[in-house]
């Protein structure tokens, strides 16, 4: 048996159909813009969100710390959640690529409202304080277990940014996730945001890769930046292939992935060495275990088992589907749960 590796879902590994795209890529130099397969997964981008313009980039990484440069000046502040992965995961890049402060706000599951956004912003006149340019939003939720905004509370949130003239970027490594669980229309999310990134590696399966979209006024210094990061990549129309056959065969099955996560919290919420659980949405299965086991004896055992699962600190045990996990995968998993005790 293949180890059942539910850690992330950017484990997975190209799909037959993929990898022939892969192999099949008409490339070029992408640094002097003659990639054919590159240009062509940004137009589709761009389209399929109705944004102007679209930017491939190695990372998701890489291109929230382009977003958030587009956005900013040094020594001013972005609003974001305390778990937002622009604060958390991305190695302090805020401050050390753009020179920005973030100010946290206590939200719920990664998500924040537009009062509070609303009550986080410093009066721009009062020189005091660094002044507030940017919000950044989550969708869905890395370390708020998958979970998706309301889409009402994103038009207030715009609302609120339009009126005190800040920019709105979206970290959408998992964006596609949220589109599949709530049958939302990707143009919408194009017309509310200023950037947006959306990330190839994780459920839709590529090897790498992440495009940010936005406008032209905005995206016209972005190859730039890309540069400045390190990010100008040569014969990259491969990983761009696998993006496009992502994004056109690789999308509907995420409710697989969201099924099969749903499955596992309803039966982890029945479990008697199991405290809590996350409402679970989309393809993230956050819990907790009951005080007497601690997470590394059960990850422990798990592993003895053939099974990967990550600890995210403060108690928090996460599960991750994606398409390599089989339902195979999904029966013998079930019963190693079942089994524990
Ligand atoms: C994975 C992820 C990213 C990007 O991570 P990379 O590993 O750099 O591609 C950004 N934001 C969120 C919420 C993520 O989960």
């Amino acid at each position: 048996m293949n180890v059942i590796d539910l850690r992330s879902d950017t484990v997975t590994k190209p799909t037959k159909g993929m990898m022939d795209a892969i192999i099949n890529a008409e490339v070029g130099d992408d640094v002097y813009q003659e990639d054919p397969s590159v240009n062509a997964l940004e137009q589709y981008m761009a389209d399929f969100f109705g944004m102007e313009a679209a930017l491939f980039f190695p990372t998701g990484t890489m291109a929230n710390q382009a977003a958030i440069k587009l956005h900013t000046q040094p020594g001013e502040q972005l609003i974001c959640d305390k778990w937002a992965h622009v604060y958390n995961y991305e190695g302090g890049g805020a401050s050390f690529n753009s020179g920005v402060s973030c100010k946290l706000i206590d939200g719920s599951r990664g998500m924040i409202t537009a009062a509070q956004v609303e009550a986080n912003i410093n009066p721009p006149d009062f020189y005091h304080s660094p002044l507030t340019t940017l919000v950044c939003l989550e969708n869905t939720t890395n370390k708020g277990g998958g979970a998706c905004y309301d889409f009402a509370e994103i038009l207030k949130i715009r609302e609120v940014c339009d009126r005190h003239q800040l920019g709105l970027h979206l970290d959408g490594a998992r964006l596609m996730n949220a589109i599949v669980a709530n049958n939302e229309s990707p143009k919408d999310y194009g017309k509310v945001f200023d950037t947006i990134s959306v990330c190839l590696s994780k459920g839709l399966g590529t090897p790498m890769g992440t495009v940010l979209l936005g406008k032209k006024s905005l995206m016209k210094n972005a190859l730039r930046v890309r540069k400045v990061l390190g990010g100008g990549m040569r014969q990259v129309g491969f990983m761009a292939a696998a993006g496009l056959y992502a994004m056109q065969n690789q999308v509907t099955r995420l409710s697989e992935d969201h099924n099969r996560a749903m499955d596992l919290a309803r039966l982890l919420q029945g479990l008697e060495y199991v405290k809590f659980v996350e409402p679970t949405e989309t393809n993230i299965v956050i819990f907790y275990l009951i005080d007497s086991i601690s997470e590394t004896q059960f990850m422990d055992t798990l592993e003895q088992k053939g099974v990967k699962i990550s600890d995210m600190g403060q108690g928090k045990l996460r599960i991750v589907t994606h398409h390599d996990y089989t339902s195979e995968m999904h029966d013998a998993f079930i019963k190693v749960l079942k089994a524990y005790s």
